[in-house]
């Protein structure tokens, strides 16, 4: 039997997850949608042919007998009030990062989680679903380069637009290195430290561009992340772990190489959509999977807390330009 999904959003990740669910993955089934503009929700169901039922909002999809687990990706202020209620109809829900636009609101939902007694929330970060990552992960985990002593990290967008003000390159951009950086580790952060180099031209005036974010973690691994969102020539993705006996780097996405014209080159992807498209997919299918046997896992409500958590500190450090302490409480074992 298929899963039936309710799908809170029809924008443009939202389009994207319901084609998803209909058309690509397995066993499951999109039987209700909702936007704030309905007309848009009944626009995407009638474009993709299928038989799913509009809503007038989202706490009438939640509450819908015919829906057994829900999809939040609407904007991201509206994702805490939709995944507590969500978890207080006892129903399985994936949310899009951020689990809530604060941490305190992401804690809340750490609380209703744990009240409710099991997991119920899988926050959407697909980088731990990246087959690259993935990889990455094995060879840490292995040994083989012994303990992770730095990582030299990048994540470079070709340009931004006017929307896209300086502390969006944390809340929007780094903060799918806050994620998979520490899931890649297994280790928390503990102080974060963000200096600016010379701005590029590239940039418009009001943002700051590029940075570098300088994390410590509880165990003492040291890593720098280059956020550089105008860097003009490609969407580019960089890990590099340096261990106490080799060194292991991100694999390239797979691409031609090309030998023309007396050049040997490789083409860079210019869209993060095209860098992570089959980690989307892994990663509904796992949450569909869990819910099917009863056992939701992936990224948890802790780690969109643990998420949020860095990210205000990486924000205080932009403007203080100190180190700033990230306070961490200790996992409940309920998360291990
Ligand atoms: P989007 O195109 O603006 O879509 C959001 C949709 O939600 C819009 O149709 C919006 O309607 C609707 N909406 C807003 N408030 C609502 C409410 N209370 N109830 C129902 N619908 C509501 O944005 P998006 O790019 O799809 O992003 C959506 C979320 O996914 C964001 O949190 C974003 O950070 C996340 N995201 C994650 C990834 C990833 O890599 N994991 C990638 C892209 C996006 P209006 O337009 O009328 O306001």
């Amino acid at each position: 039997m298929s899963l039936k999904l309710g799908v809170i959003g029809t924008g443009a990740i939202g389009q994207d997850h319901i084609r998803r669910c209909s058309q690509t993955l397995l066993n499951s089934q999109v039987v209700a949608v909702t936007d704030i503009n309905l007309e848009q929700a009944a626009k995407v169901v009638a474009d993709l042919q299928i038989a799913a039922e509009v809503y007038p909002h989202g706490h009438a999809l939640i509450n819908s007998p015919q829906v057994e687990a829900v999809l939040v990706t609407s904007w991201g202020p509206s994702h805490e009030e939709f995944v507590l209620a969500a978890i207080a109809a006892g129903k399985p829900v994936f949310c899009e990062k951020p689990l809530a636009v604060t941490a305190d609101g992401c804690r809340k939902i750490v609380e209703a989680e744990l009240a409710h007694g099991k997991r119920l929330v899988q926050v959407g970060f697909m980088r731990p679903y990246d087959e690259g990552y993935r990889a990455l992960k094995r060879v840490i985990d292995s040994g083989q380069i012994g303990e992770p002593l730095m990582l030299h990290c990048a994540h470079r967008n070709p340009r931004v637009g006017e929307n896209y003000k300086t502390d969006m390159a944390i809340t929007d951009t780094l903060i799918h290195e806050l994620d998979v950086l520490r899931w890649l580790l297994n280790d928390d952060y503990v102080s974060v430290q963000v200096v600016f180099p010379r701005k590029t031209s590239k940039a418009l005036a009001h943002l700051r561009d590029p940075q570098i974010v300088l994390l410590e973690t509880a165990k003492g691994t040291r890593i720098d992340v280059e956020v550089f969102v105008n860097c003009q020539y490609g969407y580019d993705i960089q890990c590099e772990v340096v261990g106490e006996t080799g060194i292991a780097r991100l694999p390239e996405p797979s691409q031609v190489q090309l030998r023309s014209e007396a050049k040997l080159s490789n083409a860079i992807l210019m869209d993060w959509k095209d860098r992570f498209i089959g980690a989307y997919d892994v990663e509904l299918q796992a949450f569909i999977d869990g819910v099917r046997v009863g056992q939701v896992g992936g990224p948890s409500a802790w780690d969109g807390y643990a998420a949020a958590v860095a990210a205000d500190a990486c924000i205080e450090a932009q403007g203080s330009g100190q180190i700033v302490k990230i306070g961490l409480a200790p996992r409940p074992h309920f998360y291990d």
